[in-house]
């Protein structure tokens, strides 16, 4: 049997360059060798404070985003997690074997309880437990998510290994794929790039102009002391998206003129600006294709999710069976 992969990604805005390096490219890299689903995970959506009225519309525009980046629907399923109950189903169950300490002692949470302080409800808490739910229901071993989900991933082998241990083998441990772009900072300098962080990032689908702009409003030094590139500052993180997006020729000659104390970063942004907006006016065009074509979108969300039903029942029956739910 091929091997399963998930990920998912929350309907709280448009995809940005964090999202698109960190988890959709390996989302694509991995579509063609194994069995994938990939998610908007909507039950994750509704932990931070969201609006009921936009929440379709939202969900819609994620899977709309993943077909455009060239997510095929006839190599992966596509998911909208609400739509297979299996996954709180399994979630509550997983729930019961693992400690509520370690749940509040998560960065993740931590966070995000810092960010809305008058919102800290028991989603949030449970947010990891449901994401390994979210896997383990398809016996998924790879899971190609930035870097700042490895806390997650690490809730999700600890409960996958007390399972095993109580009720007999079922789980595989799941770990995460990582890619070249796994950690994209944020270009105010400070943290990584984040949705919900206003200037912090760029959107897939962000015209030209927008990126100029954007990029332009970074934070830079004077440059003109020279030396090594600095580490942990708006600079570094301009030299960190550089790299991801122009050739090394491209990317030494920009270190060249810093270590010189020579950089115009009016034209580093300029380059850099260009080579994202390369990238990203392909998928932008297959966008509008999908928008325009209303009626397949529906058929290959009906299609995920019938065929993700299926699998996740398989998992939910055995599950119900070896905890003793037999009756
Ligand atoms: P956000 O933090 O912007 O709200 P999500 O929490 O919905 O994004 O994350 C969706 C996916 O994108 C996850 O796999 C996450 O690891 C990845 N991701 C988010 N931000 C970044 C980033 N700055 N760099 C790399 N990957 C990221």
């Amino acid at each position: 049997m091929k091997k399963r992969v998930y990920s998912g990604i929350r309907a709280t805005g448009r995809l940005h360059l964090g999202n698109y390096l960190g988890a959709l490219k390996g989302m694509l890299a991995l579509q063609d060798k194994y069995e994938c689903i990939f998610s908007v995970v909507d039950l994750h959506t509704i932990t931070v404070p969201y609006d009921p009225n936009t929440l379709k519309e939202s969900v819609r525009e994620i899977i709309l985003d993943y077909l455009a980046v060239g997510l095929d629907p006839d190599k992966c399923y596509l998911e909208i997690q609400s739509k297979v109950p299996q996954h709180v189903e399994l979630a509550y169950l997983l729930s019961t074997i693992y400690p509520v300490s370690r749940l509040e002692d998560l960065p993740t949470y931590k966070d995000k309880k810092a960010q809305y302080p008058k919102y800290v409800n028991m989603g949030l808490l449970y947010y990891p437990v449901l994401m390994a739910a979210d896997v383990l229901l398809y016996k998924g071993e790879l899971v190609p998510v930035g870097i700042d989900q490895e806390p997650h991933l690490e809730v999700m082998r600890e409960i996958a290994r007390k399972f095993n241990s109580m009720f007999g083998q079922t789980f595989p441990e799941p770990q995460r794929f990582k890619t070249e772009g796994e950690y994209v900072p944020s270009l105010t300098g400070k943290g990584k790039m984040s949705k919900s962080v206003e200037g912090s990032f760029i959107t897939i689908t962000d015209d030209f102009k927008t990126i100029r702009e954007r990029l332009a409003a970074a934070p830079t030094d004077s440059g003109t002391e020279g030396g090594d590139l600095p580490k942990d500052s708006p600079v570094a993180n301009l030299f960190t998206l550089l790299k991801l997006f122009v050739s090394d020729d491209v990317y030494k000659k920009f270190e060249q003129d810093y270590k010189e104390g020579d950089i115009r970063y009016v034209e580093l942004k300029n380059v850099l600006a260009e080579s994202i907006y390369k990238e990203l006016k392909p998928i932008q065009d297959k966008r509008k294709e999908f928008l325009n074509n209303e009626k397949l979108v529906d058929e290959i969300i009906a299609e995920g999710i019938r065929k993700c039903t299926q699998m996740a029942e398989e998992t939910i029956k055995e599950v119900r069976e070896k905890m003793g739910f037999i009756y």
